[in-house]
């Protein structure tokens, strides 16, 4: 519903919550989707559910039973990525008629050779292997690939990104930040960063709201937005909830989910309430950032 106050249209404003079925939801998912919920006039839920060796259908309904637990709805249908790989695909075939992809032939343990750094998401850290190769068809259609950001193209184009938090904070991206990363791969139709800035858009999405760890996503996000002539969201990348001890929450770490929690009687709906008020249970604290 839009914003009115005395005649005036205030703008809307979208946020998602985009986790990703690998899991059981833990008590983080549940402070950015609360959150999330508080800051947007509108709130799209979004699966990110393209990782087929990571995702199962079973944690899709998960999600859904712990957000009814928490008391928070969403505006529209869920978006399922994997139901959705068209879009990816044209956008990826606008880059690719720009000559801002190529194919990487490379496995993950032939990057890992050629690096001393551990492989990045945004691509920072890929050596540039099969960037300039010649193109070779015949090997394309024989040879499992996966395509990457031409990253130096793209920043002679638009220059180093930058992007705004909430509150009102400009960053401009450094050059290491982005590097060739993978936007589509032998195993998935898309990566994340790809899909991500197109179901953003396509959804309306007018302030990306996710964890400070998926701060170093935005520059190259923000670079694939500026290429396809995209929206500019702002951001709120909020604070990590952490165990009492400073340790992330993590399936080996045993996190409590959110469904254990509510088999331990803790009542979801007050849980979201002072969730949004900073109020963190007993035994966790918030990150620095
Ligand atoms: N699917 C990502 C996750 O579960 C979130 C991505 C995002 O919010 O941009 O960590």
């Amino acid at each position: 519903m839009a914003n009115v106050a005395a005649g005036t249209h205030l703008p809307v404003t979208t946020t998602r919550f985009a986790p990703s079925p690998s899991g059981r939801l833990h008590l983080g998912h549940a402070y950015s989707a609360a959150i999330g919920r508080r800051a947007g006039d509108r709130f799209r839920l979004r699966i990110e559910d393209l990782d087929p060796g990571r995702c199962r259908p079973e944690f899709i309904d998960g999600i859904l039973e712990d957000l009814a637990w928490l008391g928070i709805r969403w505006d529209g249908e869920p978006l399922i990525q994997s139901q959705r790989t068209h879009l990816y695909a044209d956008a990826l075939d606008q880059l690719r008629e720009r000559g801002l992809v190529y194919p990487c032939f490379c496995t993950r343990a032939d990057i890992a050779a050629s690096l001393t750094a551990p492989h990045g998401d945004a691509g920072a850290a890929y050596p540039g292997t099969c960037r300039g190769l010649p193109d070779d068809p015949e090997r394309r259609s024989t040879t499992a690939h996966s395509w990457r950001l031409d990253s130096a193209k793209a920043l002679a184009i638009i220059g180093l990104p930058t992007w705004t938090e909430h509150d009102g904070t400009q960053f401009e991206a450094k050059a290491g930040d982005i590097g060739d990363a993978i936007l589509a791969r032998k195993d998935a139709p898309s990566s994340y960063h790809l899909a991500c800035i197109v179901d953003d858009a396509n959804s309306g999405v007018t302030e990306v709201v996710r964890g400070a760890d998926l701060r170093p996503s935005t520059p190259v996000q923000r670079l694939l937005q500026l290429l396809l002539g995209l929206p500019e969201p702002t951001y709120r990348h909020h604070a990590l909830v952490l165990h009492g001890d400073g340790r992330r929450l993590a399936k080996r770490d045993l996190a409590p989910t959110l469904a254990a929690m509510r088999d331990g009687e803790v009542d979801g709906r007050a849980l979201a309430a002072d969730l949004v008020n900073g109020k963190l249970p007993l035994g966790f604290i918030f990150s620095a950032d």
